[in-house]
């Protein structure tokens, strides 16, 4: 008997034996071109960091209400409403960060045998967050064009379906979904009966057109949304969650036995944040962007991002182990799509990184789609 005697069952969801190998290997670089960080490279506004300051100094140190404080929660509202249009039934939740969001939407809402439908590649937390809750995960393959094909999703619904997961502008690949995709997801849900999750973390990192939430075509769309990328909070844990008022009570609800509420001082920096434009940065990104698929398109099977701050090339060869181990021998250090994905071949490429960096890992990856395997 030892105490990993005591571990429960449910921990053999969370297997990051591939991205901590991945790691390991990079703890021995010197000086990496690090492509990997998913979080934007600027840091947080003045304005939001003074506006934490002075929470802190006027005593705003203690619990908030579960819900939120009301200024970010009124403000929060005010925004919803403008983008989302007026809704009856559509309440608001502050989480802690929008992990936290994603835990209590999949508590609340799975139980045991319940099948979540999601999209393959698929952020990381998403099948062991499914998995945590009881439910099955049931990927759908959106190779080589990261669509969604609404004909493959009517396929895989049966009567044990509960809710399906999307997340657009994509981590990792990028994409962003079409109005018609998300419209004919929607009048699927919508038939099916079934709960629908738009995590929209990415939605301030779109460069082509205007973002589409699905909630323009099924209001009862539960919406994840965060401070951490939009304005490089990540580290201040700050998320909310807005949809149909019988969901975010009970996601309450189970706040207020697990979490308790999102930090108080981070939330009064919310409502700074609230008022600062970040577009230029999106503008920035969008450059960096460019930036890549000029670099690579000549040498790599990549399908253009409009969003988020990630590529997901195919690897030119071998398998995305063997290829980001030979990046990472070459001081290149970006993440295999097998993390993110059931298939291993391709590869996550971060550009939210400076100008510099992303030419010196642009060299590294022309030279290696030219040179082949070592
Ligand atoms: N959803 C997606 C798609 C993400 O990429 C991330 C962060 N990498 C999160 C949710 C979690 O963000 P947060 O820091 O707000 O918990």
């Amino acid at each position: 008997m030892t105490s990993a005697d005591w571990l429960a069952s449910r921990l053999t969801g969370f297997d990051s034996s591939g991205i901590r190998r991945i790691f390991d290997l990079a703890a021995g670089m010197t000086s990496p071109i690090n492509l990997s960080i998913g979080q934007p490279d600027f840091d947080v506004p003045d304005a939001v960091k003074q506006a934490a300051i002075e929470a802190i100094q006027k005593g705003r140190n203690g619990y908030s209400q579960t819900q939120g404080i009301p200024a970010l929660r009124e403000a929060l509202l005010a925004q919803i409403q403008a983008q989302y249009g007026t809704h009856e039934d559509r309440s608001l939740l502050i989480t802690s960060g929008t992990s936290g969001a994603l835990v209590l939407a999949m508590l609340a809402m799975v139980n045991p045998g319940d099948e979540v439908i999601f999209f393959d590649p698929y952020f990381v937390m998403y099948p062991a967050l499914i998995r945590l809750a009881g439910g099955v995960p049931v990927a759908i393959d959106t190779y080589p064009d990261f669509r969604i094909d609404p004909a493959q999703v009517a396929e895989r619904i049966t009567p044990r379906t509960k809710l399906i997961l999307i997340n657009s502008p994509s981590n990792p690949t990028g994409v962003v979904a079409g109005a018609n995709e998300l419209k004919q997801l929607a009048e699927l849900a919508w038939q099916h009966n079934l709960a629908l999750i738009s995590d929209e973390i990415y939605r301030g990192f779109v460069y082509d057109e205007t973002f589409v939430s699905p909630v323009q075509y099924y209001p009862e769309t539960l919406v994840i949304d965060g401070f951490s990328k939009s304005h490089g909070m990540t580290g201040w844990r700050v998320g909310w969650a807005h949809g149909p008022q019988s969901i975010i009570e009970a996601m309450g609800r189970l706040q207020q036995f697990t979490f308790v509420c999102a930090p108080q001082p981070a939330q009064w920096a919310g409502v700074a944040a609230l008022h600062r434009n970040m577009n230029e940065y999106c503008l920035q990104y969008k450059r960096k962007r460019d930036r890549v698929i000029e670099g690579l398109r000549d040498h790599y099977q990549l399908i253009a991002p409009g969003g988020a701050f990630y590529v997901f090339p195919k690897v030119p060869w071998g398998t995305s182990q063997q290829f980001v181990e030979a990046a990472i021998a070459n001081q290149l250090l970006v993440i295999p799509g097998n993390v993110f994905s059931r298939r291993d071949s391709h590869f996550r490429i971060s550009y939210a990184a400076s100008d510099h960096m992303i030419d010196r890992g642009i060299e590294v990856l022309r030279r290696m789609a030219i040179e082949g395997p070592p």
